[in-house]
């Protein structure tokens, strides 16, 4: 089985390089996220250097490196980086042992995904021009390890709002460079709404894959019957088309619309609403309607990861493995979610020797997020600002 390490440059103390709402360690850190639960999913053996946002000395990510699959030449290692320093474009970087293609072939997807692409080099050491000038070349052994540096987060071209809105598709533009170099079959990232019918498939093969109902599949696609050939196209119900469904519940002896709404993950003003209720005194016997939960839990799909999940519901990844109690941050397509409830939206009025790190790290969101969420172009704070939360 193909054997893939994913390093997610940077991270920690040392966040590499910053600027125009790009924090490197921020950025290579879910770009290697998506290519790890890509790759996962392609069925590769991978692992990645950090899942979290963790310092690592050149040494210990060199370990973790050689420690994932063993020091052979089989192991293929990608590190990830954000470039600084004015230019623009993308280039990858590879060690002296190693020939150009993965490079190369990194680059020409990366192109077709509308990236400049600059160069695929070597770099030498100048006291040792035998050995490479990048630890992560130089000190990795006999695997082929290369560094991709998707784009300048400085560029005056168009790399800052292209790295920022196209990172998932420069980050799928590895993969399927990847799955190239390594004579594999690639598989497209399935669009949330829409399937197509492999060889092996059936409507409840594909209902259990996108955890529907059989009968919401065929009532979606219009199907009449269960026949479905290779190749259709079918629409998967999505959660707002489930959550008009409601179910009901009967009032037993103890309970209180307070209790019924915790049960049932909604709240005492939905279930008065819903059942246009004068009061809340309950009669056991009582049937009440009850939302369905559907709006509170997300079904995992390919390409997905707890850090953008936690983006959609403006959430953070922390609240969604406690919530879900997940031991890893890895996921598998189908795995239902719980979410939590939006909270109301949080400001925060900035003090005296607040920072941006500071501020994002109490409130268990990232710089770069809270850059994005207040429309700033630096990290720069004055005190009295009223920045938003979530
Ligand atoms: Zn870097």
């Amino acid at each position: 089985m193909a054997k893939v390490v994913i390093d997610a440059g940077h991270g920690g103390n040392d966040p590499g390089a910053s600027g125009n709402g790009i924090i490197e360690k921020e950025y290579t850190l879910k770009i290697s996220e998506y290519i790890y639960n890509r790759l996962k999913d392609l069925g590769l053996d991978v692992k990645m250097t950090r899942t979290t946002d963790e310092t690592l000395s050149p040494t210990e990510r060199v370990n973790r490196v050689l420690d994932a699959f063993g020091n052979t030449s089989d192991v293929l290692v990608i590190s990830n980086h954000i470039n600084a320093g004015g230019g623009d474009g993308a280039e990858v970087i590879y060690a002296l042992r190693n020939k150009d293609t993965l490079s190369n072939l990194i680059l020409s997807e990366l192109e077709n995904e509308g990236q400049n692409i600059r160069k695929a080099y070597q770099r030498r050491l100048p006291s040792n021009t035998a050995k490479d000038y990048y630890f992560m070349q130089r000190n990795t052994g006999n695997t082929e390890a290369i560094t991709v540096e998707y784009g300048f987060l400085d560029s005056t071209g168009d790399d800052v709002n292209q790295l920022k809105t196209r990172w998932e598709d420069y980050a799928e533009a590895v993969v399927r460079a990847v799955i190239e170099y390594l004579n594999l079959t690639y598989v497209p990232v399935e669009d949330g709404n829409y399937y197509t019918v492999k060889s092996s498939d059936s409507l409840w093969s594909i209902a259990k894959k996108f955890n529907v109902s059989v009968a919401d599949l065929k009532e979606t696609n219009g199907l009449t019957s269960s026949m479905l050939s290779i190749g259709d196209v079918l629409k998967i119900p999505t959660v707002e088309e489930e959550k008009t469904k409601e179910n009901v519940y009967i009032v037993k002896s103890g309970d209180s619309l307070y209790k019924i709404a915790q049960r049932y993950n909604t709240t005492v003003n939905e279930l008065v609403a819903l059942n246009n209720l004068n009061s809340t005194a309950l009669n056991i016997g009582q049937t009440l309607k009850i939302p369905t939960s559907s709006t509170n839990t997300y079904t995992v799909k390919s390409g997905d990861s707890l850090y953008k999940i936690a983006q959609t519901y403006n959430t953070t990844v922390n609240e969604l493995v406690a919530l879900n109690n997940l031991n890893s941050t890895a996921l598998s397509i189908g795995q239902t979610l719980k979410i939590p409830t939006s909270s109301s939206s949080n400001t925060y009025t900035v003090k005296s020797g607040d920072s941006l790190y500071k501020i994002a790290q109490a409130n268990n969101t990232t710089a770069s997020r809270l850059m994005e969420l207040n429309n700033l172009s630096s990290t720069l704070l004055s005190i009295g600002q009223v920045l938003k939360l979530n």
